[in-house]
């Protein structure tokens, strides 16, 4: 059901007074400056289908400018002579500030995305933890002495990249700018960064509040616009020397050949279909909770989000109806109503994209246990969608449909289980309840994506590490392996 609308606080005031201060520019070289091109994006509340302010529509000539404010940062002795205590002091100075700002940004998120204020709220706090995490890497990234013969001394070191093109996606801009940022300055190199133009407020807020946290200008560049325009130079720029990509498989692909001309070092986070496989000795309850709230999660604008829930076929009928009667309850509505569960989608378009493969998937003779159907006159409101029965081959099993679409698919046994959780072109994340440890760490070897949860779904710790097999990406963000995603080894061959 259809919830009702906010209550206002201070945080909720200085986020409408901060949308109100007029459309946005962009941030380089530490100061906001105008686009070139003099156009705006308007920036829609998915709440209520109303123009909020606007964004600035950056062209290439925009992303220029950013790159040699960004290329000069990394140069300058104040950033590249920097101690890697200092630097760990900078990123622990920009966690606090988001941390004093935390109220503030969480609101910003909600009214731009749609996503509940709990939802932001605690993508906030993540995005904290994330700068915390990040301030301990720059004392910690060790080179390494390698053994040659006695006159030879040879030894590594661990330096940065250079300037970092990062571009991404709308479904959590906050914690992906952040990740990303972290992670860059962490190891010493600079960013020009563009956030998605659906979702561009906090990528903004975030860039002033680094500002007041006395980090040098240049070290980070935030340049909205669109994907076409100022992604596409972002992706192709020489003066860049690494592409870090979050958004949709199709646009990886594309960036990935923009950035061969130029050689640059390319990760790429890109979407899933991800199997969460209950075996009948789990612990049911628990499983159907972490399957429910993982795709209700951001009205299921969640690239890990658990879509295919693969169950035991003499589970099959109970399952389906206990999770359609568990998603009944799930209220959708404002995100600022403490009760709502799942906000609206981002976008019309988005909204119109998740309704044509609930078509699909009624149209290829898969079971609709609850949901389907739009919610309220205004606003991009999905009910959530259960489909059982789903054929793992059929459309709503293989596509990834970012939306509140659950498909519960029966399996026979455990190989038949490992082969539907594998028979997709994605390979991002999944689960395997059971209490039986020795088949659920049998099974997780199994599945072939990058992160696997055992008696759990979802959890995010920045510790772990997290990215694609398959054509869900390449390279890892968070843990020791994001460090080598933004660093490249010298090795040092000394003649003695
Ligand atoms: P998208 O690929 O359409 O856009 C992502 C970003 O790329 C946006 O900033 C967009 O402006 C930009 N872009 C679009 N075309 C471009 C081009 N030609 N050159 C350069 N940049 C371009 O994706 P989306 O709709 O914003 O986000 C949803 C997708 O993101 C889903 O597929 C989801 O799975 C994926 N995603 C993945 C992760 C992950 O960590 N693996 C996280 C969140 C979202």
């Amino acid at each position: 059901m259809l919830t009702e609308t906010p209550a206002r606080d201070d945080a909720h005031q200085r986020a409408l007074d901060w949308i109100a201060a007029g459309p946005k520019e962009i941030w380089i070289d530490g100061k906001w400056q105008q686009a070139r091109s003099g156009k705006f994006i308007d920036s829609i509340n998915p709440e209520t289908e109303e123009k909020l302010t606007a964004i600035s529509d950056a062209d290439a000539s925009d992303i220029d400018r950013a790159v040699m404010a960004a290329r000069k940062a990394f140069e300058a002795p104040s950033w590249s002579a920097m101690t890697p205590h200092e630097r760990t002091n900078c990123l622990l100075r920009i966690a606090n500030i988001v941390e004093a700002n935390a109220a503030e940004l969480a609101v910003l998120e909600s009214l731009d995305n749609g996503m509940p204020l709990w939802y932001s709220k605690a993508g906030v706090n993540a995005v904290v933890n994330q700068f915390r995490y990040y301030a301990g890497w720059p004392t910690k990234m060790f080179g390494a002495t390698n053994p040659s013969t006695p006159d030879i001394f040879n030894y590594t070191l661990r330096e940065p990249i250079g300037v970092c093109g990062q571009i991404i996606a709308w479904n959590v801009p906050l914690v992906m700018a952040s990740m990303k940022i972290a992670n860059a300055l962490a190891c010493g190199n600079t960013v020009v960064l563009k956030p998605a133009e659906l979702a561009s407020f906090t990528t903004l807020r975030l860039a002033e509040l680094i500002g007041e946290a006395d980090i040098p200008a240049g070290v980070v560049n935030i340049v909205t616009g669109l994907g076409a325009g100022a992604g596409a130079a972002i992706a192709s720029h020489p003066g860049i020397d690494k592409i870090a990509f979050t958004g949709s498989t199709a646009v990886g692909k594309h960036i990935m050949r923009a950035a061969a001309d130029t050689m640059k070092k390319v990760t790429l986070e890109l979407g899933g279909k991800s199997p969460n496989i209950i075996f009948p000795d789990a612990d049911i309850d628990k499983a159907l909770e972490f399957a429910v709230r993982s795709f209700c999660g951001n009205s299921g604008q969640v690239c890990s989000a658990s879509t295919r829930v693969l169950v035991h076929q003499d589970l099959h009928d109970e399952i389906a109806a206990r999770v359609a009667d568990m998603a009944s309850a799930y209220k959708v509505g404002s995100p600022f109503d403490p009760e709502t569960k799942l906000g609206p989608l981002v976008s019309g378009t988005q909204r119109d994209r998740v309704m044509g493969y609930i078509e699909a998937g009624i149209a290829d003779g898969a079971t609709l246990s609850f949901g389907g159907s739009r919610l309220g006159g205004k606003g991009y409101f999905v009910q959530p969608t259960v489909f059982s029965n789903v054929d793992n081959k059929s459309k709503i099993a293989q596509e990834e449909i970012f939306g509140p679409v659950v498909t519960i698919i029966p399996f026979k046994d455990e190989a038949d289980a490992i082969q539907k959780a594998n028979d997709t072109t994605y390979g991002l994340a999944g689960a395997v309840w059971s209490r039986d440890f020795s088949r659920a760490t049998r099974v997780a070897k199994a599945i072939k994506a990058g992160r696997i949860f055992i008696n759990s779904y979802g959890d995010a710790d920045p510790v772990m590490a997290f990215g694609g097999y398959k054509q869900s990406g390449l390279g890892r963000e968070y843990g020791q392996e994001s460090i080598d995603m933004y660093t490249q080894t010298k090795s040092v061959w000394a003649r003695l």
